[in-house]
């Protein structure tokens, strides 16, 4: 047994700890196409916050890189393993505390499923809002360090608006409290939001404290189809400059139409180029949805069909959260997230067109469109090196054009391995060097997530 191993189970259920390289591999990345692996030297499993801060002692003494995960649905290589590294499984510590009704809060540990907490929420009437079309197998762990967004963020904002206070491990073992159960609260810096987003490189999110919302009515869902993304662009802006504020909405192009039909045969209207779903889940969701249904029609809707009733409505939001496993069968993807400012998306999903048909791709591009966060979904054969290197090309074009537009080159999915670069252009030379003096503060042996964002 290696002296890392060896010490390891002197602080962990044997069971925790595991060396089988077979099974160790498959524990070695998330869902991130073109980022590259290492191989972990243990996984682990701890199942209480003790069994984290011993993991995190052994790997200062032994000067061991550590690698938080959840459930490994993240898009930017951020849960990869490093080599010889500890992979931290938070799987296991997947216990709501509490839910209290009157605070309004939910205390979590972070291997909870958003939607387990979802679920549970509701039986008090409550809501815990950010939703990741991954809800159904996602953690609160992962979501709070990726910072995660959703279908329901224009209206309710992302997850870092419901991180009222967390309990993370340090790179030396201590376990540093930071936030409040309070509705309020502005006692020292805010680390609270300094951990959010910061994907596993500064600490190990142990515990959560979790705003909840009163449970808002079923969402009532209008789609409307339109002859180009210009006028559903347009559509969006006038609903936004309208003051209206929809708990939904989404565009998918034509491709990502065809590509959900064809997984799962949701009678999506076939012909369109443009498809918009728009929900409302206020008191006046019904007169609402009408007054977009006419801006829909203005702006160029070539159909405009409201949901009959909650069944329709349903099954247009679950044909949205199929969208990226839908665009996935077509072929290899590389999934991007570049947001810009809503009033420039049209700019943007134009552009995208542009440098699919320069790089002869089908690129699929499905936005959560009231944020304007688009995710162009690049398709090419991994078999055809000429055709890998023009897609490599198109996403990297793509970030630049979310940049040139005002944008970000990540809305929601994080930085990780596979936007390195990016996030250096993005900052700038004086940003990325406090960024960096932060981190030093936190890990000063640069051994949380090593290779990740900075
Ligand atoms: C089909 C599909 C749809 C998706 N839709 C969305 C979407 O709508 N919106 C969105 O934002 N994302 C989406 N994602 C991406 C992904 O689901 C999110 O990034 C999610 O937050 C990752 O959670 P996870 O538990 O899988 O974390 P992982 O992938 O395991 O980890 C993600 C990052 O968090 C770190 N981490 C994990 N747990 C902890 C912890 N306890 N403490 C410290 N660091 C930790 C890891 O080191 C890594 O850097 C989607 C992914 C898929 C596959």
């Amino acid at each position: 047994m290696s002296d890392l191993v060896d010490r390891l189970v002197q602080g962990l259920p044997e069971d925790a700890v595991v060396v089988d390289p077979d099974v160790t591999a498959a524990y070695a990345r998330d869902m991130a196409g073109f980022c590259a692996a290492g191989a972990p030297a243990v996984l682990v499993f701890p199942r209480d916050v003790e069994q984290v801060r011993h993991v995190l002692r052994t790997a200062t003494a032994l000067r061991v890189p550590v690698v938080p995960q959840g459930a490994r649905t993240g898009l930017s290589g951020g849960a990869n393993a490093v080599d010889g590294c500890i992979v931290l499984s938070l799987v296991k510590m997947d216990q709501i505390l509490e839910i209290d009704p009157v605070d309004r809060l939910a205390v979590v540990e972070p291997g909870v499923v958003n939607a387990v907490l979802s679920r549970a929420a509701g039986e008090y009437g409550l809501a815990y809002p950010p939703d990741p079309s991954s809800w159904e197998s996602c953690t609160i762990g992962g979501n709070i360090a990726t910072g995660a967004g959703g279908l329901c963020c224009v209206k309710y904002g992302v997850t870092g608006e419901y991180v009222l206070g967390l309990d993370v491990v340090l790179a030396d073992g201590r376990l540093l409290r930071t936030g409040r159960r309070t509705a309020k609260g502005v006692a020292g810096y805010d680390l609270t939001r300094l951990l959010v987003g910061s994907e596993g490189t500064l600490g190990v999110v142990v515990q959560a404290t979790l705003a909840l919302r009163p449970e808002p009515a079923p969402p009532l869902v209008l789609a409307a189809e339109f002859a180009g993304t210009d006028a559903a662009c347009a559509a969006v802006c006038e609903v936004m400059a309208r003051g209206f504020t929809p708990s939904l909405m989404e565009l998918m192009d034509a491709t990502t139409v065809r590509a959900v039909n064809e997984m799962a045969a949701m009678g999506l209207p076939a012909s369109t180029q443009a498809l918009l779903l728009v929900a409302f889940d206020g008191p006046a969701q019904e007169a609402e949805l009408a007054a977009v249904a006419e801006i829909c029609r203005t702006a160029g809707a070539t159909e405009v069909v409201p949901a009959e009733d909650r069944a329709e409505s349903d099954l247009l939001l679950q044909a949205r959260r199929l969208a990226l496993p839908a665009l996935d069968r077509l072929g290899t993807t590389m999934i991007d997230d570049v947001a810009v400012p809503r009033s420039r998306l049209a700019q943007m999903l134009r552009g995208v067109a542009e440098i699919a048909e320069r790089g002869g791709l089908t690129i699929g591009v499905v936005s959560h469109a009231g944020d304007g966060n688009t995710h162009p979904v690049v398709v090419f054969d991994a078999t055809d090196p000429q055709e890998t290197a023009r897609a490599e090309q198109s996403f990297e074009e793509i970030m630049a054009l979310g940049l040139e537009l005002g944008g970000t080159v990540t809305g929601e999915h994080g930085i990780g391995l596979l936007k390195r670069d990016w996030l250096a252009r993005e900052l700038g030379p004086v940003g990325l060097a406090v960024q960096r003096q932060i981190k030093s503060v936190f890990d000063p042996l640069g051994i949380m997530n090593p290779g990740k964002t900075l």
